[in-house]
């Protein structure tokens, strides 16, 4: 039988449900706030949150603190801007 890849199974901090690695965006913080870790090398702490255009929204908005929960710090400045993908954009649009 063929060994199985491992899957790094990690957990959407607004949703709280699971998916691979690959299905979710990962944020890192560095001085000048969160930004969107896209090659998924950042050292230190890092977030992840799903596609979904609640979670997105959420995440943008820093509801309920859950930024400063995800990297047990305050979360001053969000540099999420970068994100170009459509979804992101439609949910910040929702907040507005
Ligand atoms: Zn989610």
């Amino acid at each position: 039988m063929a060994k199985r890849k491992h899957i790094p199974i990690r957990t959407c901090i607004i949703c709280r449900h699971t998916f691979t690695k690959n299905e979710l965006i990962r944020l890192a913080m560095r001085e000048e706030g969160v930004f969107e870790d896209k090659k998924k090398k950042y050292l230190g702490r890092g977030a992840y949150v799903c596609h979904k255009q609640e979670c997105l929204a959420k995440v943008l908005t820093n509801e309920r603190k859950c930024l400063d929960r995800a990297f047990r710090r305050k979360v001053k400045f969000l540099n999420l801007f970068d994100l170009n993908r459509k979804e992101a954009k439609e949910a910040l649009q929702g907040v507005k």
